[in-house]
């Protein structure tokens, strides 16, 4: 089957569930999946599910990554902050919508395999590293847009320290994997507005970096 008749239904589910945006699209259209899934699970790669990458972590649903993008309204001025890397696959969807994408993976072999990708893909603009993602990237801050792609119980009030005024933030809030909820908290000069996405099931936000 050739590439056009595997990624079109994928992209027909992703506008039924609500992505709309053409840059979004073309950015998920983009994307070999396939190129970030071992190969037991080659075969699935354009199916709108989540699938696992190894070290008991997933590569996101399409239609998570298709409104998680969306929801972070990029232009290509922006500096983004993304935590749990994991395949990159998400990483690579962001890439031609923003700046510069900076990256943090708590799995030093989650890392490797990443990094790698984004060199064979020849995608420049992506700058990842190991590391506890709870406690943001403050060399680098302040970030015009930050996403998370674990759940954490509460948003980590650092991550929002390093998030510009009028910024965006997209992250699951919720422990229990059963009744966990997007958020999309944008910062005001003298706070921040959080608005309720949906219900969501991501792998939770651990503290530290794994062992290799
Ligand atoms: N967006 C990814 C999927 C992410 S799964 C993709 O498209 O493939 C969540 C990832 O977050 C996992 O790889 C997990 O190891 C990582 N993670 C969990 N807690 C973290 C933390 N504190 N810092 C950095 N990464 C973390």
């Amino acid at each position: 089957m050739n590439w056009d008749n595997r990624i079109s239904p994928l992209l027909g589910e992703l506008r039924n569930g609500g992505v709309t945006d053409p840059a979004v699209l073309a950015a998920i259209e983009g994307v070999p999946r396939e190129l970030f899934v071992s190969e037991p699970f080659k075969a699935r790669a354009y199916e709108n599910v989540a699938l696992p990458i190894g070290r008991h972590q997933t590569i996101s649903q399409p239609l998570v990554v298709g409104l998680m993008t969306q929801a972070l309204a990029l232009t290509d001025r922006k500096k983004v902050l993304e935590i749990g890397t994991g395949s990159g696959y998400q990483t690579a969807v962001l890439a031609p919508l923003c700046r510069r994408i900076y990256s943090i993976e708590r799995h030093p072999q989650l890392h490797d395999e990443a990094e790698a990708r984004f060199r064979h893909l020849r995608l420049t603009n992506i700058t990842s590293i190991i590391g506890d993602g709870s406690a943001g990237w403050p060399e680098q801050a302040p970030f015009e847009r930050i996403l998370v792609t674990a759940a954490a119980e509460d948003v980590p009030r650092v991550l929002l320290q390093q998030l510009a005024v009028g910024g965006i933030m997209i992250i699951p809030i919720g422990v229990d994997e059963h009744d966990q909820r997007l958020m999309r908290i944008k910062r005001t000069t003298d706070g921040a507005e959080t608005e309720d996405m949906g219900g969501v099931r991501f792998v939770p936000l651990l503290p530290g970096v794994a062992d290799k």
